[in-house]
């Protein structure tokens, strides 16, 4: 061991163990206390933890013991998303089953957090991959069949050919798979879904009422949503009144400036309208043509857009006029009707269209002077738009909409952008998808009494596409439980973040074996007071967990509406200019920072380099400084212990017994020193001290601001050693120096506590306590030791500052009146003049006015 640092490896395995030992942060309901439910997004068992993983888990473990210091009874547990890809690829790379790859990373990754010294219920681990734990999400699967959420479709689905499954759209970022970055192709296949478009309007309204959630995932998810109003309606196809076209626009006051109408070249109605065979082969090549792009890529903006003028015309109802019908590709089956009309006056997609193909635009809302873009989407009068000119965008709608209801030919409509969540993946490590398919009766449920339908061992990997599970007769084969006849089981598993939407549920009572949870213990911890995780899941996991907790509510078994009533999402720790991860091999492994400098450096460090929404910039400097940090507390605590008083037994009115039986002590250890020193420096330090704890409770609790909070801690070790070198040990004021230094390291240890845990609890047991810092009440500022006892004075000669003065607070203005004119500063600018006035402004000013 070095021999400058503290000796924090004996010092961070003492407190772990017996942390551990005594199960100090095990939890129970308790409906007496106030209930804290501190949450971190549980992490995939990847192999191990490193330097961009632990900010997180620091985050959330200052949180908790924060929250203990303060009275509350906190839950903090921890698990593992444990289903998922990465195993199945690694077992097919190594020859290593997933379920030995993921249990052994599991506990790799559970020894690094205790090394961490993190502060988890560890009664409380679950992983998802345990059949006691999918067992319920089949369940619920069941009764989401029972009801309609939960359905199976022919439909073309996002594949990923690397990963050889479907992705929902949430997984597709740029037309691109979020997990392993390939391009993401159309395919058709039967799929799984969730209905999450049932709670589309109620997720949304939801938004406008999670006040402790970041603005810009609300943001992200309100967007996502896509809620647009508007209207829809049938454009007939001219000469064939039997082929309504139906078309939904958010701008039905645009209608009279439809030049010409779109239909996605998948939508049914092409085969009917289409008769001619060369018109049909065209179209079969443009389908062709168009099946090849991801629909990011046909919607994008920025590109060519591809169409097929058609042979049939439509009619516009509104004025009957027949308009061309095209086939495009920037139409989308999956959005709104999958046909639209098209007004390149005021939409800036089918502007590039229309010019594109030399289609007429006719201009319906008056421009602003000078306007000189394409099109028009700002607000204005109509024009050309006859019975709507004159009337101002949003009145046009209505009377637009109006005329359609009156005239029988449309309705006003709500659309959403929000599509049914894809559930279903074509890979082995996940949860079984519990139905079968009987000879005779078709799809049915699994029987309840036969769940979990448990994922078998005995599987070959050979990562060569379709489910693995559909090689396995053993698991395919099997009996209906309906008929008892022969049936076939779905291979399909489920997407992995249906195990994430509901763990934070287990969590309240995670060896319940008759339910999902036990509902009174959900009922006391539900919903989490503080969800802590990074922003990448704005619109998957935290949709996704939104979702099932309000289907849970809904099948009786929750009565809360949201899973989680705060939220903070964490920057992400960059290193050489790019975000920490294996793949980048910019790695700073957790092990490394422990072993050299100790779990509290890498922690404080993390914690003091930036605020926590804000990106991390990982540099050594910065951890060599958080390590000179806690060095310079450890010695100067060590070296005063016997001025401190350190080694002293508890006060007898506190014995160690009773101590221990109490979580939270009232009593406030702090108040010993709490005596008014008699000096003005002494009374200086201690204001020092008190104005530290007022800012860092307030840094932590309001903005989570944790890097000025250190800083505060840091400014006040500043004055204690200044405090202790210009106070001279022996003098007359002894007692006093004493009583405030011991003041101000416990106040050091009390609020330095939560971000350093192991070496603040081994300095507190120095100072002679026999019971946890973290069972001590967090220090509460003494407004008496924040009043000012003295205050700065401006001194103004015709409106001029002058001089200052340092006067008694509440001085009497005579007094300070006398000292103004007194001051060898202000002096020589009244001495030859005549004083007319001086006006005293108490504490702050002192105004004097002269005359030649
Ligand atoms: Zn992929
Ligand atoms: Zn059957």
């Amino acid at each position: 061991m070095s021999t400058d640092r503290y000796p924090f490896r004996e010092i961070e395995a003492k407190w772990q163990r017996i942390w551990q030992e005594t199960k100090q942060f095990r939890v129970s309901e308790d409906p007496s206390r106030p209930k804290f439910y501190c949450l971190e997004m549980f992490p995939y068992p990847s192999g191990r933890i490193h330097m961009g993983h632990v900010r997180v888990y620091a985050i959330g473990d200052l949180l908790a013991r924060y929250k203990w210091m303060r009275g509350y009874n906190v839950l903090h547990p921890m698990g593992w998303d444990a289903f998922g890809l990465p195993a199945e690829n690694a077992a097919i790379e190594h020859g290593v089953h997933p379920v030995i790859w993921t249990y052994e990373n599991i506990d790799y990754m559970r020894s690094q957090l205790q090394k961490m010294g993190i502060s988890y219920d560890w009664d409380r681990e679950v992983a998802t991959c345990d059949p006691s734990y999918y067992k319920w999400e089949q369940l619920i699967f069941i009764k989401m069949l029972e009801r309609g959420l939960a359905y199976r479709k022919r439909s073309t689905v996002n594949w990923c050919p690397s990963c050889q499954t479907v992705l929902a759209n949430e997984q597709v970022e740029d037309g691109r798979c979020w997990r392993c970055g390939s391009e993401v192709t159309p395919k058709d296949i039967d799929a799984w879904f969730f209905k999450i478009t049932s709670y589309a309007e109620e997720l949304l309204e939801w938004c406008d009422r999670l006040p402790g959630w970041p603005e810009r995932v609300l943001t992200m998810q309100r967007n996502w949503i896509g809620k647009s109003e508007g209207a829809e309606f049938d454009l007939p196809v001219e000469g064939r009144p039997d082929l309504p076209i139906r078309v939904f626009t958010t701008r039905p006051d645009t209608v009279f400036g439809m030049t010409y109408a779109v239909l996605a070249p998948e939508h049914p109605l092409v085969d009917r309208v289409v008769r001619d065979p060369a018109e049909r082969e065209a179209v079969a090549r443009f389908r062709a043509e168009v099946s090849r792009q991801s629909e990011i890529e046909r919607t994008a903006a920025d590109r060519p857009k591809r169409g097929l003028r058609l042979a049939a015309r439509v009619v516009n109802p509104f004025n009957n006029a027949p308009v061309p019908l095209f086939l495009a590709d920037y139409v989308l089956m999956g959005y709104g009707t999958g046909a639209i009309m098209a007004v390149p006056g005021e939409d800036e997609r089918d502007w590039e269209f229309a010019e594109q193909h030399g289609l007429p635009i006719i201009e319906t809302v008056k421009r602003p002077d000078g306007f000189t873009g394409k099109a028009y989407t700002g607000d204005g009068v109509k024009i050309n738009s006859g019975f709507l000119d004159g009337l101002p965008i949003a009145e046009a709608k209505r009377r637009a909409t109006d005329w359609l209801v009156s005239h029988g030919v449309g309705v006003g409509k709500v659309n959403y952008r929000l599509r049914d969540w894809g559930i279903s993946r074509q890979r082995y490590w996940g949860a079984p998808i519990p139905v079968l398919y009987c000879e005779k009766d078709g799809m049915v449920p699994e029987a309840e009494k036969n769940l979990p339908v448990a994922l078998p061992r005995d599987v070959q990997l050979s990562g060569k596409g379709g489910s693995p599970l559909a090689n396995l007769a053993s698991f395919v084969n099997a009996t209906c439980p309906k008929c008892g006849g022969r049936a076939k089981r779905e291979t399909d598993t489920m997407d992995t973040f249906v195990e994430s939407s509901w763990y934070f549920l287990r969590y309240c009572s995670p060896r319940y074996d008759t339910g999902m949870f036990e509902e009174n213990a959900a009922a006391y911890w539900m919903p989490v007071d503080q969800y802590i995780g990074g922003i990448e899941h704005a619109v998957l996991h935290l949709l996704y967990a939104r979702f099932y907790t309000k289907v849970l509510r809904d099948l009786g078994l929750t009565k809360i509406d949201e899973p989680f009533m705060a939220l903070l999402s964490q920057g992400m720790v960059i290193k050489d200019g790019a975000k920490m991860s294996k793949s980048k091999g910019n790695v700073v492994s957790d092990d490394f920072v422990r072993e050299k400098y100790g779990a509290d450096t890498g922690r404080l460090f993390e914690l003091f380099a930036a605020p926590p929404e804000k990106d991390l910039e990982w540099n050594d400097q910065g951890i060599e400084g958080a390590s000179r940090f806690l060095n310079r507390v450890w010695r100067f605590v060590i070296g005063h212990l016997s001025e401190l008083g350190g080694g002293e037994a508890p006060p007898p009115s506190a014995p160690p017994d009773r101590l221990r039986a109490a979580t939270v002590p009232t009593a406030a250890t702090v108040s010993r020193a709490a005596s008014v020193p008699t000096t003005e420096p002494g009374r200086a330090f201690r204001r020092t001290i008190h104005e530290t704890i007022h800012r860092v409770t307030d840094d932590i609790e309001r903005e989570f601001h944790f890097n000025t909070a250190i800083a505060a801690i840091m400014e006040l070790v500043n004055a204690l050693q200044a405090f202790e070198a210009a106070s001279g040990e022996g003098t007359a004021a002894a007692a006093d120096r004493a009583a405030l230094m011991r003041e101000a390291v416990e106040t050091t240890l009390h609020l330095l506590g939560p971000f350093c845990p192991h070496v603040t609890e081994e300095l507190w047991e120095q100072l002679g306590h026999r019971e946890s810092l973290f069972k001590q009440r967090w220090p509460v500022a003494d407004p008496a030791a924040l009043q000012k006892t003295e205050v700065t004075v401006v001194v103004q000669v015709d409106g001029k500052v002058r001089g200052r003065l340092l006067v008694d607070v509440d001085a009497a203005d005579d007094r300070v009146r006398q000292l103004a004119l007194g001051d060898d500063r202000v002096r020589p600018w009244v001495e030859h003049r005549r004083v007319e006035k001086v006006v005293v402004v108490p504490n702050r000013l002192v105004n004097i006015v002269t005359r030649a």
